[in-house]
C-alpha cells in the first residue's frame, strides 16, 4: 500500500518500528479477537495478550539491559513472521488515524527515519491513497483510532458532515 515511499527491503533494513521504549508502548499494534485467534493459529501459539476494552495488545517483555520492547512477531533475521497480513498500525505505519476533536484526521507520525528522507510530495500522495482504506477502517473497528497528538503533521481528513472528502 506504501510502495510510492517504503520499499520491503528498506523496511527490512529498519524496523524501528517493531520495538517500542517505555515512552512508545502505546504504539504496539492493536490486536482484534479474530486477528488475535488468527495469530495464536497461524503464526505463534507462544504470545500473550493484554485485553484493553475489544481489544487486545500484545504482551512484550523488556530487554535486560535496555529500555526496549520487541514485538514478539519480529523475527531479528528474517523481519515480521505476519508478512503482508500485519496487523493495521503496521500496515499503514507511518501513518496514523487520529481523532481531532470527532474528525479523523490521517497524521504522518515523526519517527520513519525512512519515510522522513522522502521527498515529502511523494508522501502526501501516498497519505491520499492510504486515506480512504484507512478510514474505512477506523469506522469498522473504531479501537484503531488513536487520540490526535499535538505535533503530529495531519495530511487528510474526513470530513463526515458533506461525504468524505480528503484535502
Ligand atoms: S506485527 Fe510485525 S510489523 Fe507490526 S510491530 Fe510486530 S513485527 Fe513489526
Amino acid at each position: 500500500m506504501l510502495e510510492r515511499i517504503l520499499s520491503k527491503e528498506e523496511c527490512a533494513a529498519c524496523r524501528l518500528c517493531c520495538k517500542f521504549d517505555s515512552y512508545d508502548l502505546w504504539q504496539t499494534p492493536v490486536i482484534s479477537q479474530s486477528l488475535a485467534s488468527r495469530i495464536l493459529q497461524e503464526y505463534s501459539p507462544e504470545i500473550r495478550f493484554i485485553r484493553r476494552d475489544e481489544h487486545f495488545l500484545m504482551k512484550m517483555t523488556r530487554e535486560p539491559e535496555a529500555d526496549l520492547y520487541y514485538c514478539p512477531l519480529l523475527d531479528h533475521e528474517r523481519g515480521c513472521i505476519m508478512g503482508d497480513d500485519k496487523p493495521f498500525d503496521c500496515e499503514i505505519f507511518p501513518f496514523r488515524v487520529m481523532n481531532l476533536n470527532g474528525t479523523l484526521v490521517l497524521t504522518l507520525s515523526p519517527e520513519c527515519p525512512v519515510v522522513n528522507s522522502k521527498c515529502f510530495d511523494d508522501v502526501c500522495k501516498a497519505a491520499l491513497e492510504t486515506a480512504g482504506y484507512a478510514f474505512e477502517c477506523a469506522h469498522d473497528s473504531p479501537e484503531l483510532v488513536k487520540p490526535y497528538i499535538e505535533h503530529y503533521p495531519i495530511l487528510a481528513v474526513e470530513e463526515s458532515r458533506y461525504g468524505r472528502q480528503f484535502i
